[in-house]
């Protein structure tokens, strides 16, 4: 289909045949392959780091942006923006991570009369407050950790009696925060004020303001998230449920789709809440509710509304591609199918390869000599890296996603067992040997870890 032809919504100015690419790596060439099948050309702009990257041939135009320093390129909203005007560029997609969560970058794309391909600037500012996203989220009927939907106050009697009306443990959290920082667990009313005074002085000075909240402290929760997909005329669908629990220092390692053990009723209902909550927030494109999942029962964290690094897993189970229907809704379509027509089936792994020591978890930049890649069936690697690429200090470790799809989990399990045999990179370290033990582990193999365990399992393995 070429869309450039296609019909739009009548009144919808959403018509655009070119792309700016606010972004980097295999994410970029993601969205460059979703725009070329589409018909759209790509504008890539780029660091002087990234000159000789690939995926940069592969693109209509390419502008260099800036120094290596992302403050300088990546997420210098002025160089972007001029680089827009430049090219003629109709549309920006920021991808995931720099400018993505930027409410202030969406509002100053659409104010250049171009369209900014995500939510409207508004929903992207509510659900980045944290306590702001907790109350429209109670609003639309999302269950949330128990906790009041209001910042904490100044008097510290008051907090003390808030948390004491929780229970212990409880999480103190800044309503700016992000990346898992902004975060403390209090165990007990002693060391409740400490908490708060820390907490609130590093919210100050990492996210700018000093609002926090506070709500229970699940013990043993898994990660579990949707993802919706939404046109902003009032049709809004879930695409399915993936479980991250596995992750280190909050950052994920493996995710999975859909997230097993969770019962039919529940998982459907809690679904309905979130495609409720995007068309009462007037919601636009694709987006992630978040939540903890304990008990039998759902609790919201916060909603990411920008693609996900992990949306394959649920591509692979839901065959609808993500990114160009984020580029339909941009262009002002509608969605072309209901909640009815959505069946995910298999069952899909992805592991995030980084170049990285596998187990220090250091950082290993530095020249790529030789790379083989996986193959065969239900073998998805997204990558933009190849023998003779230089990973760059600059950025995020991430050089590749191997996801794979299998008719049961079983199945899945063993194809990324084979696929991990399948793959070898040589010149940098990579997590590939750690991806191979995980595959291995029998809690994970039973299925439903919750988000503590790759932790555990490393303190454990590092005493052996
Ligand atoms: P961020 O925006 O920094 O990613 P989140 O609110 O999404 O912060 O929380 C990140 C992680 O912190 C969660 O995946 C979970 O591991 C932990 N966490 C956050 N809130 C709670 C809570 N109420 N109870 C237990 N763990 C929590």
């Amino acid at each position: 289909m070429d869309v450039t032809s296609a019909k739009t919504v009548a009144g919808n100015p959403a018509v655009f045949d070119s792309v700016l690419i606010a972004n980097r790596g295999e994410i970029a060439l993601r969205i460059q392959r979703a725009c070329r099948e589409l018909g759209l050309k790509t504008v890539m702009v780029h660091s002087t780091a990234d000159s000789n990257a690939d995926y940069l041939k592969s693109a209509d135009l390419s502008v260099c942006i800036g120094p290596a320093s992302p403050g300088q390129s990546y997420i210098n909203k002025s160089a972007i923006l001029l680089a827009a005007k430049l090219t003629g560029a109709g549309a920006i997609h920021p991808g995931y991570g720099f400018l993505s969560e930027n409410a202030g970058f969406a509002q100053a794309v659409e104010d250049m009369g171009l369209v900014f391909i995500g939510p409207p600037a508004e929903a992207i500012r509510t659900m980045g407050d944290k306590i702001a996203a907790k109350r429209a989220m109670l609003a639309a009927g999302v269950p949330c950790v128990p906790g009041p939907d209001t910042a904490l106050p100044d008097d510290t009697a008051e907090i003390a009696r808030i948390a004491e009306e929780i229970g212990y443990p409880v999480i103190v959290k800044a309503a700016g925060g992000g990346g898992g920082r902004g975060m403390r667990v209090v165990h007990d009313a002693a060391s409740l004020a400490d908490a708060v005074l820390v907490t609130r002085e590093e919210a100050r000075r990492a996210f700018g303001t000093p609002e926090l909240y506070v709500e229970k402290f699940l013990q043993h929760p898994r990660h579990v998230e949707i993802q919706v997909l939404s046109d902003g005329f009032g049709n809004a669908v879930s695409v399915g449920l993936r479980d991250c629990s596995l992750q280190r220092r909050h950052q994920k390692v493996v995710e999975e789709a859909p997230a097993i053990a969770i019962p039919d009723a529940i998982a459907r209902s809690v679904s309905e809440r979130c495609a409720d909550a995007c068309r009462q927030i007037g919601y636009r494109g694709v987006g992630t509710f978040e939540f903890l999942y304990e008990n039998g029962e759902f609790y919201f964290i916060e909603m990411n509304t920008r693609l996900q690094v992990e949306h394959p897993v649920t591509e692979m189970t839901s065959g609808i591609d993500l990114v160009r229907q984020q580029l339909l809704v941009a262009l002002g379509h509608r969605l072309e199918f209901d909640q009815a027509d959505i069946t995910c089936s298999g069952h899909s792994f992805e592991c995030r390869i980084n170049a990285e020591d596998p187990y220090t978890f250091l950082p290993s930049p530095g020249l790529i000599t030789a790379m083989a890649l996986p193959g065969g069936p239900g073998v998805r690697v997204d990558t933009h890296v190849s023998a003779g690429y230089r990973v760059s200090p600059h950025y995020d470790s991430l050089i590749a996603k191997l996801i794979v799809h299998g008719a049961d989990r079983p199945q899945a399990l063993q194809r990324m067992r084979r696929a991990l045999s399948e793959f070898s990179i040589a010149g940098v370290s990579t997590n590939l040997p750690l991806h191979r033990e995980i595959f291995e582990d029998p809690a994970f193999i039973a299925g439903g870890p919750d988000i503590h365990h790759l932790e555990t399992w490393f303190s454990a393995r590092s005493k052996q």
